[in-house]
């Protein structure tokens, strides 16, 4: 298959920082759109990849699933791409398309498992997929979403992740208006949870471990900030929440939430962290309690959250820097140090 030499920001082993790298994109088949990356978003799976926390990292790789950009060509079967439309690119490039997680626009839920945008195996060109932090990308039009051009692109690359990983769980437990939902943790994801809930029309309470963060969160749209350290703030939620989204990687008591939940209340993790999290089997019978996951969401429910998101001016908040910065915007990230996602302008790429 003919291919196309473009550079990317990568890296070829666990402990070495990322560099420019020469990698090849496949020539655009009958139903591809190419899309020249304008920006791409860090998100924490980056780093896990690139520094192989996960295991399974494929070298070298090149991290980056928070893509927007312009289409540069098409191929001759796309309908629904033009050449200079704005497109972006999430999470997933491919799935199977035939089982029925697949037919029922669960992509990311694909018996198969989907094609991730970086560090699956690429059916194209053999090898696996390199993602974002490149000049450029080449995707079936099936797994490309178009994008507003009335938002801050920047502001919007991070939303094909850390938007609907959000978003999704919000609209599958039927967040709305007349409930009380909690966030917890103030990072990428839950200052796109805080957002998105209070768009919906919920009543936001934020749970922070850090006093430092409440007028964050209030600036970000909670309206109730809650210290989840002292008990006698959170003993003054006790059974009143509908739904709380989780969005702490690190170690946390699980129970200490899941007493916060009203009768048929649910906790969704959409944070990972590490080790297993405890869960006493009162905190769940005692109100019919449920506690559960969800990872990103499918290419029409993320169209959706596009749409949603553009309907209702909502952007991601971040930091622009340049590819040469990616390196100490990890450490960062470690340290939190971040209001709240880094984005990578493409154009520093030479
Ligand atoms: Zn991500
Ligand atoms: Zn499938």
């Amino acid at each position: 298959m003919e291919t196309k030499d473009i550079k990317a920001f990568g890296t070829e082993a666990a402990e070495a920082p990322l560099k420019t790298l020469d990698i090849k994109r496949r020539a655009v088949q009958a139903h591809d759109v190419e899309i020249e990356i304008l920006y791409c978003g860090i998100c924490h799976s980056d780093l896990h990849s690139a520094r192989n926390e996960w295991h399974g990292t494929m070298y070298p790789i090149v991290p980056g699933h928070e893509i927007v950009g312009r289409v540069t060509k098409v191929g001759d079967h796309v309908k629904n791409f033009k050449v200079g439309q704005l497109a972006g690119v999430g999470c997933m490039v491919d799935s199977c398309r035939e089982c029925d997680h697949c037919k029922n626009d669960l992509e990311q839920y694909c018996d198969e498992g989907s094609i991730l945008t970086f560090n699956s195996p690429d059916k194209h060109l053999g090898g696996h997929t390199f993602g974002g932090y490149s000049q450029s990308i080449v995707v079936d039009e099936n797994y490309v979403l178009h994008i507003s051009d009335k938002l801050d692109l920047a502001g919007v690359a991070p939303l094909l992740c850390a938007g609907i990983t959000t978003y999704s769980p919000l609209k599958h437990w039927k967040v709305g208006p007349g409930q009380k939902v909690g966030i917890v943790g103030i990072g990428g994801l839950g200052h796109m949870g805080i957002k998105l809930a209070k768009a919906m029309g919920a009543h936001v309470v934020v749970f922070t471990t850090s006093l430092s963060k409440f007028e964050a969160a209030k600036e970000l749209g909670a309206d109730e900030v809650v210290l989840s350290t002292d008990p006698e703030q959170m003993a003054k939620h006790s059974k009143s929440l509908n739904f709380i989204l989780d969005c702490v990687s690190a170690e946390h008591n699980i129970d200490s939430y899941l007493n916060l939940l009203k009768v048929d209340g649910t906790l969704t993790l959409v944070g990972a962290p590490m080790e297993p999290l405890p869960v006493t089997s009162f905190s769940l019978l005692l109100g019919r309690r449920s506690f559960a996951g969800s990872a990103i969401g499918g290419i029409a429910e993320t169209q959706e959250m596009l749409d949603f998101c553009a309907e209702h001016n909502i952007t991601a908040d971040i930091e622009l820097i340049g590819v040469n910065e990616v390196n100490d915007a990890y450490e960062r990230l470690l340290k939190g140090d971040i209001k709240y996602r880094f984005v990578i302008d493409m154009a520093s790429l030479k």
